[in-house]
């Protein structure tokens, strides 16, 4: 049990808490999708996070109500963690390869040598000969080693955790799954947090930050492109590794998935090109005002780049300048991938299969928003004796005040007593006591800046405080891929009833004239405005474990969409986000004789490689 401060605020909409102003004003230690502060992402512990300071909503009450219980509760609350430090040392990452949602899965291993080392938690390392199967079983793991052979033997394993296998000692260094030389050990971690999915796996590989590169520039680009794209690649996928990894570290068991959510990688490649650029850029990452540069890049940008903070993250600590090349309308790289096969292109799709999709899309993020719901928070029953209790001063909380013992934000027994204070107008307006801004590196000049209500708000203070509150659980809830779950501010109600659409609008675009918000016409009169990144998102949705379609919407960048009887058709350009990187971009600057530093500074307006270690 610890003391946790919070301040007092109105609920606000999302869209609101996520500006820069709101946070400022909060002293939240902010972050999502990138990027932890540097004790956390040093903390030997890792599996602790600082607790944010809280807002907390209070139901109105009248002073001289009789003692009845007011409910306080606590609005779900994103913790947008600063970009990670340079760091001096390679990091070691986790790499999810597959995520098997069948019901007790079997997964197959191999090793050149013959062998694997297998141990977990409190087992003995352990020799197996390959191929060895292994499959969840009731008391922990069944390892069949030899399958396939004549003299196949069963071990039933008991182990409620992980299980893993490692190359042994002077073999190829590889474990092979599912076709792939995977570079490291790997790791079966059963899924518990999908009830849906009993048995459900996920398949993760350890692996060195430089060993892990050249697999990822290697699916990432074309074999025949040049070696300073590659190079410029490699920075940035380094750069964007780094941000994920002090991310995710203390709160999943992996970091990055192998596939679009994070980046492509085949795991070990013997081309030459990528392992070259990898040697060749070692340990050097983007950084912009002393911090990594979480570098998003997209294949085609269609000449028209999309910013970071309006399609991709609502981290303010993301809306930096090299991350808004969209921010201007004249853009170094106008035209600059109009060599690519998807610079401009034309799609068709049924109408009834977009709205499934979206259907199916928007009903995951109510779940997904239930969720954070269900973690918030929640002060319940706070029974009071029929006055308020004077507010007093209480310090802020850091995650080592919380010492070792404290929960990990994505626990979910955890049982905190927390105590609140605030100010109270007599409207039951609130008001923010005081203004603990976050440690700046320079990153708010390019925040949204407009000021929150609830910052601005004004009235008579009359003090009040919050009686002893139960915090339940985690406070923030992270988004389950690499792409931050922006959809907050859709309308996911009425997207959940999506049967035909009547016509597709544009409704915003970027200075660079990137379509940033679409309105949806449906057939029962509604208009539902989403952000255009959200509806590629949402027509190319696949659900956790499930194979993405094989017709997907190129981009957001859409020019013209036409509503033709059944089929809806999408002229537009680009292929991907737009965000950073444009890779074709890229590989044409090289061609033309760019080095990788200018690729870099052109996508990357402001910022600067460094060495990291
Ligand atoms: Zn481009």
């Amino acid at each position: 049990m610890a003391n946790f401060p919070t301040r007092i605020r109105q609920r606000l909409p999302l869209a609101d808490i996520a500006s820069a102003a709101v946070w400022a004003s909060l002293g939240a230690a902010l972050v999502i999708h990138g990027c932890a502060p540097d004790s956390v992402a040093k903390d030997p512990t890792a599996t602790r996070r600082a607790l944010p300071s809280v807002p907390v909503a209070v139901a109105p009450a009248a002073p001289a109500a009789p003692v009845a219980p007011v409910v306080v509760v606590a609005p779900v609350v994103p913790v947008f963690e600063q970009r990670p430090s340079v760091p001096s040392t390679e990091p070691d990452l986790r790499i999810r390869v597959a995520a098997l949602r069948s019901a007790s899965p079997l997964v197959r291993l191999t090793n050149p040598s013959g062998k694997l080392m297998m141990q977990g938690a409190g087992l003995a390392p352990r020799a197996v000969r390959t191929p060895v199967d292994v499959r969840p079983s009731s008391g922990g793991w069944r390892v069949v080693e030899g399958a396939g052979s004549k003299r196949p033997t069963t071990i039933e394993v008991t182990l409620a955790g992980p299980i893993e296998f490692h190359p042994p000692a002077g073999s190829h260094g590889v474990v092979a799954f599912d076709g792939t030389d995977w570079p490291g050990p790997l790791r079966l971690v059963p899924v518990t947090d999908e009830p849906s999915s009993p048995g459900a796996l996920d398949v993760v590989i350890d692996v060195p930050l430089e060993r892990y590169l050249p697999g990822v520039l290697a699916k990432e680009l074309l074999k025949s492109w040049d070696l300073e794209a590659f190079k410029a690649q490699a920075i940035a996928a380094r750069s964007f590794a780094i941000c994920e990894h002090a991310h995710w570290s203390s709160v999943r068991h992996y970091d990055l998935i192998a596939g679009e959510a994070s980046q492509a990688w085949v795991g070990v490649t013997k081309d030459a090109k990528p392992r070259e650029a990898v040697q060749a850029t070692r340990g050097m990452v983007l950084s912009f005002e002393g911090r990594v540069v979480p570098c998003y890049y997209s294949s085609t940008c269609g000449g028209t780049p999309a910013n970071a903070a309006e399609s991709l993250t609502r981290n303010p600590n993301h809306g930096i300048a090299p991350l808004a090349a969209g921010s201007t309308p004249a853009t170094a790289h106008r035209d600059c991938c109009a060599d690519a096969p998807r610079f401009r292109w034309q799609q068709s799709f049924a109408n009834a299969v977009i709205c499934e999709r979206i259907r199916r899309w928007a009903t995951d993020q109510r779940e997904a928003q239930a969720e954070r719901e269900a973690q918030v928070v929640r002060v319940a029953q706070v029974e009071r004796d029929g006055r308020m209790q004077p507010a007093r001063a209480v310090a802020p909380v850091d995650g080592a005040a919380l010492g070792k013992n404290a929960s990990p934000l994505k626990g979910t027994a955890t049982s905190i007593t927390a105590t609140a204070s605030a100010s109270v107008t007599a409207a039951n307006t609130l008001k923010v006591e005081s203004v603990t801004s976050e440690p700046s590196v320079g990153t708010r000049a390019s925040t949204p800046a407009s000021p929150s209500p609830a910052a601005s708000a004004t009235g008579v203070p009359a003090a009040v405080s919050v009686p002893v509150a139960t915090v339940r659980s985690a406070a923030q809830v992270p988004a389950r891929n690499g792409i931050v779950d922006i959809a907050d501010d859709a309308p996911l109600s009425e997207l959940t009833a999506l049967t035909a659409i009547r016509s597709i609008n544009i409704v915003a675009v970027n200075a660079a004239g990137r379509p940033t918000s679409l309105a949806i016409h449906d057939a029962a009169g509604h208009v539902l405005q989403l952000r255009a990144e959200d509806f590629r998102r949402a027509v190319n949705y696949a659900r956790e474990g499930e194979p993405t379609p094989k017709d997907r919407l190129n981009s957001s960048h859409l020019l013209q969409v036409t509503v033709k009887g059944t089929e809806i058709q999408f002229v537009g350009q680009g292929f991907g986000h737009g965000v950073g990187m444009c890779q074709y971009g890229a590989q044409s600057m090289a061609r033309s004789g760019a080095n990788a530093l200018l690729i870099l500074r052109t996508y990357y307006p402001g910022a600067a490689v460094v060495r990291a270690y």
